[in-house]
């Protein structure tokens, strides 16, 4: 049967280029970069090599990146080791309501910490308020967390004037950007959008996982949150993972050589969708902004490429998610990285929807593999399915 993966802000494919440069490292180039000898010396050099990459991409300085294990740990270090660095300046933190587990649980640790936390709200597309930032930063704020993309419904903050608006009340506050669901899909410079620390995850964007990076601007504190042999500087202790990390940049350099052209792409796949999905009787979808000036940005218009949530009333999303899979068809029931307990979204909720569309809302997510084909398939099943599910749901 043939597989239709519509899942991938959960998980991306590996890039076949990328699993081929990975096998080499992992038979040949094993080598501990920590190591004196010349195997050591070659896996420093794929080291420096990514950082090098990375921060060309970034437009920041390749000193500037830290490799972790993933986008949950960038995020922790970026909260907690900013948080532990900074305390005695102040303990408010500012972050929004629907940020990804690993902002929110790591906000929880540190509210038991002593730190106090405001989470921003959002309107029903799922966008913060600037004022709202803005009346929230008081005199002893020190850090401000704002996810780039939603990985539930793929709307996009709007990061540069947050950055900006920030900066002018206090140059001191840093400012951390989620960039999970947004780094592949947007360019980003932090130094030109006032983003002090900043994550991303290999496996989001066609690399491995089990690795990610956080960029630190150099002129920022930060406490280590892992001890050990002292590598990276003493930032983030243990043996560097060179093939994950070689695997991520160079999945990174496929994404940004073509970037322009896949993200045209990306978006007529989404709007194709979005016109077909929505015809279907009573099928919902959730955060679409649609009410842009700017008919030039698609980003205003539509979220981010890749994300598409839907609601399908009267039909639980695991019943729909289950019955695509049947045709081979992969789709998420809400958010797919928060473990496979079933807890109600806290982005869903916050945007307004009603208790029982949360429930029914499946999220469909594109990736440069993703065809018109895939989408009539999708939705011809999505055709056949509602009827005949709601046939004795609505009995
Ligand atoms: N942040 C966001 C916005 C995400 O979507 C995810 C994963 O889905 C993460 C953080 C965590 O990334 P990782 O799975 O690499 O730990």
């Amino acid at each position: 049967m043939k597989e239709i993966y519509l899942d991938n802000s959960a998980t991306t494919q590996v890039f076949p280029e990328v699993a081929r440069l990975m096998s080499k490292i992992y038979e040949e180039d094993y080598g501990n970069p920590s190591s004196m000898h010349s195997k050591g010396i070659i896996a420093e050099r794929y080291i420096k090599d990514a950082k090098d990459n990375l921060s060309k991409i970034l437009k920041v300085n390749a000193k500037e990146i830290l490799f972790t294990s993933c986008g949950t740990e960038s995020d922790n270090m970026a909260l907690i080791g900013c948080a532990h660095a900074n305390a005695r300046k102040g303990k408010h933190l500012i972050t929004t309501k629907i940020e990804h587990p690993a902002i929110l649980n790591a906000m929880k640790q540190l509210e038991e910490e002593g730190f106090k936390v405001t989470y921003l709200g959002t309107d029903n597309k799922g966008i913060i308020s600037l004022d709202e930032l803005r009346n929230s930063i008081k005199e002893d704020t020190i850090l401000v967390s704002i996810m780039h993309v939603n990985n539930e419904i793929g709307s996009v903050q709007p990061i540069k004037e947050a950055g900006e608006l920030i900066k002018e009340i206090n140059k001191d506050i840093i400012f951390h950007v989620d960039a999970v669901q947004s780094f592949g899909k947007f360019i980003i410079h932090p130094k030109k959008m006032n983003i002090d620390l900043l994550s991303v995850s290999g496996h989001k964007i066609h690399g491995p996982k089990g690795i990610g990076f956080l960029y630190i601007n150099e002129k920022i504190k930060i406490k280590p949150i892992i001890f050990g042999g002292g590598q990276q500087n003493g930032l983030r202790s243990g043996t560097e993972n060179v093939a994950g990390i070689a695997g991520m940049s160079k999945a990174a350099s496929m994404l940004y050589d073509n970037l322009a052209n896949d993200v045209k792409n990306l978006y007529e796949i989404k709007k194709y969708f979005i016109d077909k999905v929505s015809s279907i009787e009573d099928v919902f979808v959730n955060g679409i902004p649609n009410n842009s000036e700017c008919e030039e940005d698609m980003t205003k218009i539509l979220g981010a490429p890749h994300v598409i949530s839907v609601s399908v009333k009267d039909i639980r999303s695991e019943v729909m998610l289950h019955a695509l899979e049947e045709s081979g068809v992969f789709v998420s029931a809400g958010s797919a990285c928060s473990t496979h307990k079933r807890v109600p979204s806290a982005t869903l909720s916050a945007i307004g929807l009603d208790p029982k569309l949360i429930e029914s809302t499946i999220r469909f997510s594109l990736s440069v593999h993703t065809t018109k084909e895939d989408i009539d398939f999708a939705i011809e099943k999505m055709n056949e399915y509602i009827p005949m599910l709601r046939k004795y749901i609505r009995r």
